[in-house]
C-alpha cells in the first residue's frame, strides 16, 4: 500500500467515536481486508467517489441492489417526483399493487407478496409463516448461507454432517436456535438424514439457491431439485432466499435458472432499487395465513413505503428489458473471464463463478482446490492474498468487496471500457501478489 486516504481516515475516526466500530453494518469496517474503510461521498453510474476525491469502478453496488448503477436518472426522477407528493402515509397506495404485479409477472411461483423493509425482516417473517402454516417448529438452514440477522438464524457453523444449532452471537438464547438444524450447503444427503430423523417436525428448509454470502458457490447439479423433492415428501415448505439472487441471477431469479418452484420466496436488495425494501411471497394458500387475511401477525410502519416502491418499480421495469439484462450478463462474463485469465497468467490459483449479473472470485491456497460449501471456503480461500488484491485494485480505482466471502455485482452502467480497465488492473495486481 502506497497511497493514503487522509480524509477518509479522519472521517472514519469521527465515526468510530459515535458508531460502534464506526459503521452501521460490520462488513463496511474492512475487517476482512485490513486498513480503514473509504468514506464514500457520492456515486454516479458505475462509479463512486471517496472523501479524498478518488474515483472507483464499483463492483459492490450497495451489495447488489444497484443493478442500474448509482443514481440512475430514471430512479432519481421517480423518487424525486414521489417525494414531492409525500414520503409515507401509513395507508395503502396503488404503488404497492404495481410493484407486486411486476414481481408476480417475473416470478411465476409467486401469487401473493408482503413488502417489508429489509431482507432480514423478509426471512424472519417467511420462517414465522412457514411455522404458522405447517404447525411445525424446526427449520433447516445451510451453514454459510446468510439470511439476515434474526435470532433463530444466527447459528454456529456445524462441526459434523448435520448439527443442532448453537447460537453464533452473544445475546441469542440457545432456546431460540434449538429448533434450527444446520447442514453444509450442497450436502443433500445431510438434508435427507435430517428429514429421516425429524421429518414430521420440520416446517421449512431455507436456502440461498446460489450461495453468495460466503463468496460465490453454485448449487451442485440436483441439489435444489433434491431439496424440492424432500420438502414435498415430508410436508415441509421450501423457502428460496432470493434477497440477493432475485433479479440478478436472472430476471426471474435463481428459481427460473434452475426451474424450481419454491413455496415461499424472500426478496430484497434489487427489489428496492437502492432504498430499504424486502418482501416475502409465494403460494396464495400459504400467504393467506398472513394477517389480516389470516392469523399470523406481521406488520410495519414504513412497509410498502412509496419512495421505496417507486424505486423498485423503476428498477424492475428496466430489468425486464431483456436486451439490457443480457448486456449486463455479457459484461459480467467478460469480467470473470478476464479475472481468470489474469490469475492464470500470473500463476495464481483462483476459483471464479458467475450467474447472470453476479460473480465471485476466490483466491485459493493451491490449484485444484474446489470450494462447494462453507467448510471448503474456510479451508481453501486465501484471505490474505485476497486482501492484497483488494488494496491493489483500490489503488487502481477499482472497488471490489472488502471481503473474499462476498459476491460481486455488475450494473447496466458498467461500460466495456470499465471492464477492460478492471481486467488490466487485475493483471497488474496479480503479477505482484
Ligand atoms: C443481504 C441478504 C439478506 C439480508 O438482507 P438485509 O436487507 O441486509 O437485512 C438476507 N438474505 C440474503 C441472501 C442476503 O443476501
Amino acid at each position: 500500500m502506497t497511497k493514503t486516504y487522509p480524509r477518509s481516515q479522519e472521517l472514519f475516526a469521527a465515526a468510530q467515536r459515535v458508531l460502534p466500530g464506526g459503521v452501521n453494518s460490520p462488513v463496511r469496517a474492512f475487517r476482512g481486508v485490513g486498513g480503514t474503510p473509504l468514506m464514500i461521498e457520492r456515486g454516479e453510474g458505475a462509479y463512486m467517489w471517496d472523501a479524498d476525491g478518488n474515483r472507483y469502478i464499483d463492483y459492490v453496488l450497495s451489495w447488489g441492489p444497484l443493478v442500474l448503477g448509482h443514481a440512475h436518472p430514471a430512479v432519481v426522477e421517480a423518487i424525486t417526483r414521489q417525494a414531492a407528493r409525500g414520503t409515507s402515509f401509513g395507508a395503502p397506495t396503488a404503488l404497492e399493487t404495481e410493484l407486486a404485479e411486476l414481481v408476480l409477472s417475473m416470478m411465476p411461483s409467486i401469487a401473493q407478496i408482503r413488502f417489508v423493509n429489509s431482507g432480514t425482516e423478509a426471512t424472519m417473517s417467511a420462517l414465522r409463516l412457514a411455522r404458522a402454516y405447517t404447525g411445525r417448529t424446526k427449520i433447516v438452514k445451510f451453514t454459510g448461507c446468510y439470511h439476515g440477522h434474526a435470532d433463530l438464524l444466527l447459528v454456529q457453523a456445524g462441526s459434523g454432517v448435520a448439527t443442532l444449532g448453537l447460537p453464533d452471537s452473544p445475546g441469542v438464547p440457545a432456546s431460540t436456535t434449538a429448533d434450527t438444524l444446520t447442514v453444509e450447503y450442497n450436502d443433500l444427503e445431510g438434508v435427507a438424514a435430517l428429514f429421516a430423523a425429524h421429518g414430521s417436525e420440520i416446517a421449512a428448509v431455507i436456502v440461498e439457491p446460489i450461495a453468495a454470502n460466503m463468496g460465490f458457490v453454485l448449487p451442485a447439479p440436483g441439489f435444489l431439485a433434491g431439496l424440492r423433492e424432500l420438502t414435498r415428501t415430508h410436508g415441509a415448505l421450501l423457502i428460496f432466499d432470493e434477497v440477493m439472487t432475485g433479479f440478478r441471477a436472472a430476471p426471474g431469479g435463481a428459481q427460473s435458472v434452475y426451474q424450481i418452484d419454491p413455496d415461499l420466496t424472500c426478496l430484497g436488495k434489487v427489489i428496492g432499487g437502492g432504498l430499504p425494501v424486502g418482501a416475502y411471497a409465494g403460494k396464495r394458500e400459504i400467504m393467506q395465513t398472513v394477517a389480516p387475511a389470516g392469523p399470523m401477525y406481521q406488520a410495519g410502519t414504513l412497509s410498502g413505503n412509496p419512495l421505496a416502491m417507486i424505486a423498485g418499480i423503476t428498477t424492475l421495469q428496466h430489468v425486464q428489458q431483456a436486451d439490457w439484462f443480457a448486456q449486463i450478463v455479457q459484461r459480467t462474463d467478460t469480467l470473470v473471464q478476464g479475472l481468470h485469465a489474469a490469475a492464470t497468467a500470473a500463476g495464481i490459483a483462483v476459483q471464479v463463478g458467475r450467474q447472470g449479473t453476479m460473480f465471485g472470485c476466490y483466491f485459493l491456497h493451491a490449484a485444484g482446490q474446489q470450494i462447494t460449501s462453507y467448510a471448503t471456503a474456510k479451508q481453501y480461500a486465501h484471505t490474505e492474498r485476497y486482501a492484497r488484491f483488494f488494496w491493489g485494485m483500490i489503488e487502481r480505482g477499482v472497488y471490489f468487496a472488502p471481503s473474499q466471502f462476498e459476491a460481486g455485482f455488475v450494473s447496466l452502467a458498467h461500460s466495456a471500457d470499465d471492464i477492460a480497465h478492471t481486467v488490466q488492473a487485475a493483471r497488474e495486481v496479480m503479477r505482484e501478489l
